[in-house]
């Protein structure tokens, strides 16, 4: 066995070896010890090898899921070796013959299908990344759902197109992990990647693969592919065979995502945004946790698909809005579809176990389930509306929804007459065959049930014929069926006149157990009766599947109109409950929003009654497409910035938004750098993680972009940073030239207006009222005069003898120059006794404008009024 062993293992030595035996699977020597460290169980041992003995570990195979799920997550792979033989057929081929073993699967992160290791509500990827001529292509599949996807990408937008996949792991070549100036990007990714041999990108291969597996002559018919795209499509379908052991699952038809067909947004801008997440890595609390009120899993999978990859095409955004506004309208169809869809089981998962052998009973009573909600969603409506001949006529996204829907009526008559209403989660134990569906299959089982009832009779007949009332006959693994007797009664049995029908089996101590020839003989035919029941179940079983797999396409199809309705009917019942509006996105530059909301905060506001969210207009078309914004922390700058951004998501994913009205010229990428946070896993400073995300800004949006920058260079001496801001504000507005939002304590950036002229001032009212400061929340134009920053640390509970002293720093300052003020507070003023004082330090200057320096040396006591002019021009020409 141990031979066999090492065979096997051999061939997989980057993966645990799940090797079975009987009703465990075991693993042996370093993947024991592996193994038994990460699950916390027990590491025994084993004989010996080479004189060592060899530790050993195992799971039962019953609950092995549970820990196959912990194994992935903690990052192993796991290849699954089963019996592919019975053990009595071995024994045929000679007394040690070993079982013949094959690893069936090789379980990766990126190819899970079970429910119980997949989140039913997001979609996990395998992604492939592949380099032809220097130019990259994507692709990735979710093979618990059969969709595939290829995409071009260019180098700076890689970050980007990886982040909003989030694959749950990454094919690489060998070769692009060698490309230095990729490894920060393979080091954030390290968990993911699946490194292989640079052939198995090869393109030419990868195209005859999708060829054989599409069963096609060209590629063409799909779209237009880059030799890049097909390299990483192909090395996909490649690592499915190979761990899949030649098993290829029903794959969709592959589509393609032109370049910039989605908005690009960075992996630091969409965590900034919490999107998905939130800074802490939960749903609750991110845009989509706010909006997500679907009602089934690939409908919850969808909705996170579309969020994370907005559009960009004004033509395929309208469309899903128009189906969004159907529903906004139609309250009643909405809660009739959406009670439907509730009770929809998640067929796109339950399909892709099937074709890959993995189905089981009650995955086929899911398609069966689907597939009738399907149906009566479908009949929802008029049939006139799925010929396009109902006035007004629906949207066309609703109709392609509906045609999606194709429900082979004898597939599901079929399954509904087989399946029994009790399912097991197993095909392997038998019993879910419904009664009266195949004749062989009842006379089986009555013949076993009738021997069962015999049995049971027995005992009854026997306890009489010998006068031993508490005579049972019982039942186990080892013995069978067995006659049970207290050990005073044995003795009766054992006594010559009942020897020749009373077989002695065994002695226990308060116990005998005996069998017949009679029992023997029943239980003989209850065993053959229940094996050939099993065997005919299970070919049953094999029937079913391929009566679904024959129907793949149709279930697929309807799948995925589930999907679209249940994203449509959640997007409007959201749209209804909390009054958005449906936005207008077109090619322009608008970015105009009427009240605008921010979407969580508001949702968070409501639901802890604190008050209403007080709504703000934003305007960022030509004339004025640079807001500066200022105002004191705590006065909602973030949170206006954010909301933005936010709708601008919203709106491009195919949604209404939270404002009474909204104009969006799409856009094409969106920046955002918000807030900081040290990312010391990198070695870098809150102001380097800073200037590196400005600096991303800054080189790759276009004027189609979206920007927002909240509080710039905050992270350096006050100068270092004013200088920074005002140098990225310039940029933004002369070279840049995208919308942008800039929220800055940084008041003298206000007076760069007066230059700039599409740059406008805003500001956070605030009031003052008897001594205090109330935030009215409230974006209005103009600056702020004042940061309120003593304000805040007194709400936030700073000791009073604190913020006095600070308030006396804070009017010394404001008095006068700030280097001799600085100077003057260290010497003069010391609240506590400094142990250590330290020398005045010169406050940093900017340098000196030439026209101020000029005007610094004029004496204007001595200039003629004709030389005064002259000076004045003089002056001029400096600035
Ligand atoms: P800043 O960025 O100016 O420091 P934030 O945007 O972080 O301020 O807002 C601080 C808090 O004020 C938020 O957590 C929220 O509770 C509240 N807030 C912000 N904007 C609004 C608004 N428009 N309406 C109501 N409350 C708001």
């Amino acid at each position: 066995m141990m031979v066999q062993y090492l065979e096997i293992k051999a061939q997989h030595p980057g993966a645990l070896l799940f090797y079975r035996m009987g009703d465990f699977y075991e693993m042996f020597f370093d993947d024991a010890v592996a193994a038994a460290r990460a699950l916390d169980i027990t590491l025994t041992k084993r004989g010996l090898h080479l004189g060592e003995e060899i530790p050993m570990c195992g799971v039962p195979v019953h609950s092995h899921e549970n820990y196959l799920s912990r194994l992935i997550r903690l990052g192993f792979r796991v290849a699954i070796c089963e019996q592919t033989e019975d053990p009595a057929e071995a024994r045929k081929r000679g007394g040690k013959a070993v079982v013949r073993r094959e690893v069936v699967r090789v379980v990766t992160p990126g190819t899970i299908t079970e429910d119980g290791l997949l989140d039913a509500r997001s979609n996990n990827y395998l992604a492939a990344l592949a380099e032809v001529g220097g130019a990259l292509g994507l692709s990735w599949l979710d093979l618990s759902t059969g969709e595939l996807t290829l995409q071009p990408v260019e180098r700076p937008a890689l970050p980007a197109a990886l982040a909003r996949l989030a694959p749950g792991e990454l094919l690489l070549s060998e070769r692009l992990t060698q490309q230095p100036e990729l490894f920060e990007l393979w080091a954030e990714w390290r968990d993911q990647l699946t490194v292989q041999p640079n052939a198995r990108f090869d393109s030419e291969n990868g195209r005859q693969r999708l060829l054989d597996l599409y069963g096609v002559g060209t590629l063409d018919a799909f779209g237009s592919f880059s030799r890049a795209e097909v390299a990483a499509a192909g090395s996909l379908v490649d690592y499915v065979e190979l761990t899949q052991k030649g098993r290829v699952p029903r794959l969709d038809r592959p589509r393609r995502l032109a370049l910039g067909a989605v908005m690009e947004i960075d992996p630091a801008s969409r965590r900034n945004l919490e999107l998905s997440r939130t800074l802490t890595g939960e749903k609750r609390g991110s845009l989509l946790g706010a909006i997500d009120r679907t009602v089934t899993g690939a409908g919850a999978r969808l909705l996170a698909a579309h969020l994370s990859s907005p559009l960009t095409d004004p033509v395929a955004i309208g469309r899903r809005l128009d189906t969004v506004a159907y529903f906004v309208e139609q309250g009643g169809l909405r809660a009739d579809i959406r009670a439907h869809l509730g009770r929809a089981p998640d067929i796109e998962r339950a399909l892709s176990r099937i074709s890959l052998g993995r189905g089981s009973p009650r995955d086929l009573a899911g398609i069966r389930d689907g597939l009738g909600r399907a149906r009566d969603i479908r009949d929802t409506f008029p049939a006139e509306a799925l010929r396009g001949a109902l006035e007004p006529p629906l949207p066309p996204g609703l109709l392609d929804a509906l045609r999606g829907v194709r429900v082979p009526g004898d597939l599901v008559a079929t399954l509904t007459a087989a399946l029994d209403a009790d399912l097991p989660l197993n095909a392997r134990d038998g019993g879910f065959i419904a009664r009266g569906y195949s004749a062989p299959l009842d006379e089986l089982k009555e013949l076993r049930d009738d021997s069962r009832r015999l049995i049971a009779n027995l005992q009854a007949r026997y306890a009489e014929a010998t006068g031993i009332n508490t005579l049972k006959i019982r039942h186990n693994n080892v013995l069978g069926y067995y006659i049970e007797v207290t050990a005073q009664h044995g003795d009766k049995l054992m006594a010559a006149e009942q020897r020749g029908t009373y077989i002695h089996r065994q002695t226990l101590a308060n116990a005998m157990r005996f069998t017949t020839v009679e029992l023997s003989d029943l239980e003989r035919r209850v065993a053959e009766a229940g094996d050939k029941a099993l065997a005919l179940e299970l070919s049953l079983f094999e029937d079913l599947t391929q009566a679904v797999l024959a129907k793949a396409e149709e279930v697929a199809s309807t799948a995925q109109a589930l999907a679209l309705l249940d994203v449509a009917t959640a997007l409007a019942d959201i749209a209804v409950e909390c009054r958005w509006c449906r936005p207008v996105v077109d090619d322009s530059r608008e970015f105009r929003l009427v009240r605008g909301r921010h979407p969580v905060v508001e949702a968070a506001l409501v639901a802890t009654a604190s008050g209403p969210f007080v709504a703000n207009d934003c305007d960022l078309s030509d004339a004025n497409r640079l807001w500066l914004l200022t105002g004191p922390n705590m006065a909602g700058k973030s949170t206006f910035l954010r909301q933005n951004a936010l709708v601008a998501v919203l709106a491009q994913m195919g949604s209404f938004v939270p404002a009474d009205a909204a104009h969006i010229g799409a856009v094409d990428r969106l920046f955002s750098r918000v807030g900081a946070a040290d990312d010391l896993a990198r070695g870098r400073s809150t102001f380097m993680v800073e200037m590196v995300e400005t600096a991303a800004i800054l080189n790759q949006a276009t004027p189609r972009s979206l920007v927002i920058l909240d509080e710039i260079g905050r992270g350096t001496a006050t100068f270092d940073g004013l200088s920074i801001a005002w140098a990225a504000v310039e940029h933004l507005h002369e070279v840049t030239r995208c919308r942008a939002l800039f929220a800055t304590h940084y008041h003298e950036l206000t007076t760069l207006a007066a230059k700039l002229p599409s740059l406008a001032c805003h500001t956070m009212r605030i009031k003052e009222w008897q001594g205090d400061v109330v935030f009215l929340h409230e974006v209005a134009a103009g600056a702020a005069d004042r940061s309120y920053g003593i304000h805040v640390a007194r709400l936030a509970g700073l000791p009073s003898t604190v913020i006095s002293r600070a308030e006396e720093v804070l009017a010394i300052l404001e008095a006068g120059d700030q280097g001799s003020a600085v100077t003057r507070l260290a010497d003069d003023l010391p609240l506590f006794s400094a142990p250590v004082r330290r020398a005045p330090q010169p406050a940093p200057a900017l340098p000196e404008p030439p026209a101020l320096a000029a005007l610094k040396s004029v004496s204007p006591d001595e200039l003629t009024p004709r030389q005064a002019l002259e000076e004045l021009y003089r002056l001029k020409g400096l600035l």
